[in-house]
């Protein structure tokens, strides 16, 4: 576990150096200046980031509302919730952008963040996929957005998911069959639900190939020494982050 963790890089491999891509894990304390403990929030990104050469005043944040807005976001955009939530960008859960040293980031404990990259341009995007975006496709809609914007060719496009709450443990009510019927298990009376299979069956309608999607596997639930988790200990909990940005 602690090997896979090392790097924390969701596109290891995939990535050639040009961009850089990460999430926290619970060793470096809370990163969210909406939830849990605030104090030190500012000093935790400060340390994260500059291991990966990335100035934590620069950071654009969304506000994440579980919502289906993309925003593509460039230089004026930076700093955007850096040091204070109520500056972040409104009434988004996406982030695109083709500009360089503009660090996205997107906060979580147990929904998956997806990161996207077109090599060809270059271009990135992060998203904040929990299952009510997801509900409403918000990975297709930043695919369709890197399309029209930067002309990407989704069949060039890699994805990396971070960690999130898994099927061994992400219990959904009966209601989620009319959401996911394909993504659900049901095991003695209870329905389970595989979001990251959700996001990933997205993308590849969105027309990625499989083979370019990759992801971490871990359950943020399940590993309670690495990982925060909202399911586990309540909204009160800190949040990882998970930062991309074109070197
Ligand atoms: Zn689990």
């Amino acid at each position: 576990m602690l090997k896979l963790l090392k790097n924390n890089n969701p596109l290891e491999g995939r990535t050639e150096g040009r961009i850089t891509c990460s999430f926290s894990t619970r060793a470096c304390g809370n990163m969210s200046l909406s939830y849990g403990n605030s104090r030190g929030v500012l000093d935790n990104r400060r340390k994260f980031l500059s291991n990966l050469g990335i100035d934590y005043i620069a950071l654009v944040c969304a506000e994440q509302v579980h919502g289906t807005n993309v925003r593509y976001v460039n230089q004026t955009d930076e700093s955007s919730g850096a040091l204070v939530y109520d500056n972040s960008i409104p009434n988004t859960d996406g982030f695109i952008t083709d500009v360089r040293n503009l660090p996205l980031a997107m906060f979580t404990a147990d929904c998956p963040c997806v990161f996207l990259y077109d090599p060809r341009k270059p271009a990135i995007g992060l998203i904040h996929a929990g299952w009510r975006s997801s509900k409403g496709n918000i990975l297709g809609q930043a695919v369709e957005l890197m399309r029209s914007k930067f002309n990407s060719r989704p069949e060039g496009l890699i994805a990396g998911f971070g960690p999130s709450i898994r099927s061994c443990c992400y219990e959904v009510s009966g209601e989620f069959r009319g959401y996911f019927p394909s993504e659900l298990t049901e095991k003695s009376g209870r329905f389970y639900l595989d979001l990251a299979l959700v996001n990933k069956r997205q993308l590849i309608a969105s027309g990625l190939k499989e083979e370019n999607i990759s992801e971490t596997g871990l359950c943020t639930h399940c590993d309670s020494e690495d990982f925060f988790s909202f399911r586990r200990e309540g909204k009160d909990t800190g949040r990882s982050l998970s930062v991309i940005m074109i070197k």
